[in-house]
């Protein structure tokens, strides 16, 4: 047998290894420190008591011989399907045929696979700083990458690709920068996405943070993005199922691929847990809905708390208000891992080092604001001393 190179030659520690072994050391260095994680993109609330409910008669229904069930369709339940058309796309003008949907296992998972669909020789188009599984995966299958690097002096914005490239991925609103983009932002995309025949990977994980009724939560509120894009969304950040698992990634037949994807998970996936599927249902309901509510809107008053904290002291921040990230410049003297290591050292608070997101990310960091609301109050009265 021949390796496969390509993944062969990638470079190991992965951002987050990294972190964790730094925040190991120096908490074995010091034991008694009380060391704040404003890093990790992990939902820190627990399971909302209905969502829990609903998997208990899941589990249940497993295990009564009248009600169990085996395998359920690879692309997950007819009743999910249709409560994520009913609930997140028909209010906003977007209609979707029921084997658009597809059921998987969380958006991780569906953002490698889908680049399947696609010829290894097919340029990919990459927001730099970005979330590592878009060049993870591109690398994997030998894919030449162009990065779009998104800075301060284009507002975050990222220009459109020079040259032709074939997929393109785009996550809104944006992990790690926090920012979303304007419809007219968005529209641009899908001309692009139409006038060279490539395909839009939309990645919105982070869709139930917005805030205002002018950004898009999805898309297929864009005319024509039906023809040029795929929609990549899950439970996790919204419902708190990162480790429960289900999410659920839309594939217009109009884009051409959705026979395709459907063969390709009827090969390589046999569906989502039923007891997961019954815990996202239950995110529609109005109990369900309440309870998600309350939760994201306590981290985005936390992530209120945390821009305001850090604008106080003088820092440059970005972000924040439609994401649960902030996107804080370091000061100077400091490169994104030499400013990790002196929080660490000196406040002992955990971020995320933004140059693990891409080089353009150098000279940032990311806070999150899936922290403990005490914590991120803590953290800033303990940031005052640095400056
Ligand atoms: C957390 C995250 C995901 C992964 O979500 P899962 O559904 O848990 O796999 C996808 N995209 C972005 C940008 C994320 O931050």
């Amino acid at each position: 047998m021949q390796l496969n190179t390509h993944l062969q030659q990638m470079k190991d520690g992965y951002l987050f290894t990294e972190i964790i072994n730094r925040t190991k050391a120096y908490q074995t260095e010091h034991p008694d420190a009380k060391v704040l994680r404003l890093g990790v993109g992990d939902i820190t609330r627990p399971l909302p008591q209905p969502i829990v409910e609903a998997m208990h008669r899941a589990v249940e229904e497993m295990g009564n011989p009248d009600t169990f069930r085996g395998y359920g369709l690879e692309n997950g339940y007819a009743w999910l399907r249709q409560a994520i058309i009913d609930n997140d796309y028909t209010p906003r003008g977007i209609r979707l045929d029921l084997d658009e949907v597809f059921i998987s296992d969380g958006a991780g998972s569906d953002l490698g696979n889908l680049s399947e669909l696609f010829d290894t020789k097919n340029t990919v188009a990459i927001l730099d700083p970005a979330y590592p599984a878009y060049e993870d995966t591109s690398m994997m299958a030998g894919r030449p990458i162009e990065y779009l690097p998104c800075t301060a002096e284009n507002n975050f914005v990222p220009e459109l690709p020079k040259t032709h490239v074939d997929i393109i991925y785009l996550c809104y609103p944006n992990n790690p920068i926090g920012t979303v983009l304007t419809r007219e932002q968005m529209t641009q995309w899908v001309r692009y996405a139409q006038q060279h025949k490539s395909v839009i990977i939309f990645d919105s994980a982070y869709e139930a943070f917005i805030q205002s009724p002018d950004i898009p939560h999805s898309i297929y509120e864009i005319e024509g993005a039906q023809e040029v894009a795929i929609e990549v969304r899950s439970f996790s950040k919204t419902a708190g199922f990162t480790g429960v698992r289900c999410g659920y990634t839309i594939v217009p037949k109009a884009t051409g691929l959705q026979a395709m994807w459907l063969r390709r998970q009827c090969t390589k996936y046999n569906g989502t847990s039923y007891i997961s599927q019954r815990g996202a249902l239950a995110t529609y309901t109005p109990e369900g809905k309440a309870t998600i509510q309350t939760n994201i809107a306590y981290y985005q008053q936390t992530a209120q708390v945390l821009l305001k904290g850090l604008r106080e002291l003088g820092y440059e921040v970005y972000g924040g208000v439609h994401a649960p990230y902030i996107w804080c410049r370091v000061p100077q003297g400091y490169d994104s891992w030499s400013f990790f290591d002196h929080l660490l050292h000196t406040c002992q608070i955990v971020c995320t080092p933004g140059a693990g997101f891409g080089p353009t990310g150098e000279g940032f960091v990311r806070f999150s604001a899936f922290s403990n609301r005490k914590d991120v109050e803590e953290a800033l009265k303990r940031m005052k001393t640095l400056a």
